[in-house]
């Protein structure tokens, strides 16, 4: 398995990895870029089919983390970590604590927080063994209600990148009356939801669990869409709030929003796309950038949490997008495209 040679590899800082022969935790951690701060990331407990699997998943995501941390303006590097092993079977709490020992042994150059597969109480049980933990409210945050779950801030990031958008493509600040339609009313969709309709606009909604559409309706008047219809809507706002890849060959000559944005993670299923909304008009908010403020939240949550400071801190997502978007109108190229360069600037001065 080739690691300097493997093609996610990109100058990352480190890569480690680790087997705890007592819990049989096998575990890989990877530190991209620690330029601006060491390295903050999730630990994601995944059951990969092969090591090589979670090997291109863990160098992927760090390094994504060093752009979504510089664009967001935190004093953070990149890091990721991956847990090979199905976290309904075989997750138990001395496996975690050996985790805890693993990020222990990097001296603080990758910080570990919550991922999809563990949960605030297994940072919990890895931050026995470990400091180097994110995510965890402090007596503060937990005062202001905070819990360790970054969705409520990131369904705020996301609301403000909205409004930027908006702002750049309809020329309103504005939201009353905005049609939006959400794909995937979870953690991070139902707040957004809330926010929007807060803002007097109008929503479409659909979720593969149809409880989620009915909590949609019932609180916020939201109108249920069967899940192929979303693509294909005449609305103003496309949030995709539920998968990666969705932004493909298939559902982009469907779209008929002017304006995509919303939490998903990677939601362009090939670099190529970025240029097809371009091409197409529709103004694309880079998934990274525009749901960054759960990493924004962890990043306060260590001490003297203030969320006034956060949700300042949250605002400026709407002023980085709208730098991406007013540079790719100049540059005439794909607002993705921008908003990696804009972090390279930041990261690797
Ligand atoms: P979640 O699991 O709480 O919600 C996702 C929702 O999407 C669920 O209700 C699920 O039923 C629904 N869904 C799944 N497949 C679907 C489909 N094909 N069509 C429609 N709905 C579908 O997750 P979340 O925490 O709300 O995160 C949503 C997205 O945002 C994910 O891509 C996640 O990686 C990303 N994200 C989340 C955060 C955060 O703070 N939670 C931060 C950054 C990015």
């Amino acid at each position: 398995m080739p690691v300097f040679n493997h093609p996610e590899f990109d100058a990352h800082e480190i890569v480690a990895f680790h087997h705890d022969r007592h819990t049989g935790l096998k575990a890989l951690i990877a530190v991209h870029n620690t330029r601006l701060g060491p390295g903050l990331g999730g630990c994601r407990m995944y059951p990969y089919a092969s090591d090589e699997a979670a090997l291109t998943d863990v160098l992927r995501l760090s390094r994504g983390m060093t752009y979504k941390a510089a664009l967001a303006g935190l004093k953070q590097g990149g890091g990721k970590s991956v847990i090979i092993g199905d976290p309904r079977v075989a997750k138990t709490p001395e496996m975690m604590r050996a985790m805890g020992r693993f990020v222990e042994t990097l001296g603080g150059q990758y910080v570990v927080a919550e991922d999809s597969g563990t949960n605030v109480a297994d940072i919990h049980l890895m931050a026995e063994r470990t400091r180097h933990v994110g995510g965890l409210a402090d007596a503060a945050a937990t005062a202001a209600g905070r819990t360790g779950d970054p969705s409520p801030a990131t369904a705020l990031g996301v609301f403000y990148g909205i409004q930027a958008a908006v702002r750049h493509k309809l020329g309103r600040d504005d939201l009353n009356g905005l049609r939006v339609a959400i794909q995937g009313v979870g953690n991070v969709g139902f707040r957004l939801a809330g926010h929007l309709h807060a803002a007097g606009a109008q929503l479409w909604v659909t979720d593969s669990y149809a409880p989620a559409v009915e909590s949609c309706i019932a609180a916020y008047g939201a109108h249920p869409v069967v899940m192929e219809s979303i693509y294909g809507l005449d609305v103003d706002v496309f949030a995709p709030c539920a998968l990666g890849a969705i932004l493909d060959d298939a559902s982009i000559p469907q779209l008929r929003a002017g304006i995509v944005a919303g939490a998903a993670n990677n939601q362009l299923a090939a670099h190529y796309h970025g240029q097809a909304l371009l091409e197409r008009g529709v103004l694309y908010a880079p998934d990274y950038v525009i749901n960054a403020g759960g990493i924004i939240d962890i990043y306060y949550e260590g001490a003297n949490y203030d969320w006034s400071v956060v949700d300042a801190h949250l605002h400026r997502i709407g002023d980085t997008l709208a730098r991406v978007f007013e540079r790719s109108d100049a540059e005439g190229l794909p607002t993705g495209v921008i908003a990696d360069r804009m972090a390279e600037d930041i990261f690797a001065a």
